[in-house]
């Protein structure tokens, strides 16, 4: 039994997004311009837009300029492309996010593969996928990269641990796995997934347990070897008796994970502020050309 170390994204973040406020002053007070960060959204989905407002609000706390563009559910994908183009040209712009998920009638992939890769911010488009794959510079997902992030700053030791993966998603498990294999980090990865067998096996083998499967307390304590560091993204609104009328959870069952890690990320509070949060640190890269020349 352990008395585990908390990996507060809440202080991480708010820490990171002190930094890129100065950096922002700083270039104000030279004469220049802010970075400039666009949300584009479809439709009147409540998360969504919530998600939305959170990413402006985030924006202009650190001195970004920041727009949303929303449009009806009703838009042809023709039209929705058009307007990514007029994102793509506007050199005013530096990054630009589309919010998911989209309408039916609208082909996530095309969209995302329809984002000028310098502005992809989010780093979903197929260009910066491959380049982090290849360790060239790229836009990293926001989430790996967050969590990433969380691992150093807390001075967690990876090299030559085994990290094993929950979750093969295109935005969060794949590139999960991709970046504890990189150099720097030097984990050995198993990525698993729906099909995998002996799951609490291979969980149980885990030095670093990162579980994103979209599914509320799944890790429970004998999946998890003693001294762990367990890393939480699931994000799940259960409801209940509070006056609020739910409480929020992620795939980890923490009460009882807890005691047997070395560190844990809590659920609020942990993988979630770390996301937004590399999207703002993206989006100044965008605007300083770190990526692309
Ligand atoms: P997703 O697209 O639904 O992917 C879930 C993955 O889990 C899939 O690869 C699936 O395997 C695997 N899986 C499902 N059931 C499993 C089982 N019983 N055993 C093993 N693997 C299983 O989810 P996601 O978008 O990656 O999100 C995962 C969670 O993270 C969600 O709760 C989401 O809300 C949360 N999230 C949080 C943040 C944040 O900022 N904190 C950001 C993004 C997502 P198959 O591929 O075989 O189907």
């Amino acid at each position: 039994m352990n008395n585990p170390i908390l990996i507060d994204g809440k202080v991480i973040a708010q820490t990171i997004k002190e930094e890129i406020k100065s950096e922002v002053a700083q270039l104000l007070d030279s004469g220049k311009r802010p970075p400039h960060l666009v949300a584009v959204i479809v439709g009147n989905d409540g998360a969504s837009l919530s998600y939305v407002k959170s990413k402006e609000k985030q924006s202009q706390e650190v001195g970004f300029t920041s727009s949303v563009y929303k449009f009806p559910e009703s838009i042809s994908e023709k039209e929705f492309l058009e307007t990514l183009d007029f994102l793509n040209n506007d050199s005013e712009v530096d990054g630009y996010i589309v919010q998911l998920p989209l309408p039916k009638h609208i082909n996530t992939k095309k969209v995302i593969a329809h984002v000028d890769p310098k502005k992809d911010v989010d780093g979903f488009h197929p260009a910066n996928a491959g380049r982090m794959l290849l360790s060239m510079p790229s836009y990293l997902p926001a989430t790996p990269y967050g969590i990433v992030t969380l691992i150093e700053r807390m001075g967690i030791e990876t090299s030559g641990k085994n990290c094993v993966v929950l979750g093969r998603s295109d935005i969060v498990g794949t590139p999960m796995a991709v970046l504890m294999s990189r150099k720097g980090m030097d984990c050995t990865v198993t990525l698993c997934h729906s099909k995998t067998a002996n799951l609490k096996d291979v969980c149980k083998n885990a030095d670093i347990l990162i579980a994103a499967i979209g599914k509320p307390h799944f890790v429970t304590e004998d999946m998890v070897k003693e001294g762990a560091v367990v890393i939480d993204v699931g994000i799940h609104r259960i409801e209940d008796n509070s006056e609020k009328g739910y409480y929020v959870t992620g795939d980890v069952d923490y009460n009882k994970v807890a005691p047997h890690c070395s560190y844990i990320t809590p659920v609020p509070g942990g993988v979630g502020p770390m996301t937004i949060v590399s999207l703002l640190t993206n989006t100044l890269k965008a605007y300083k050309h770190e990526i692309y020349e």
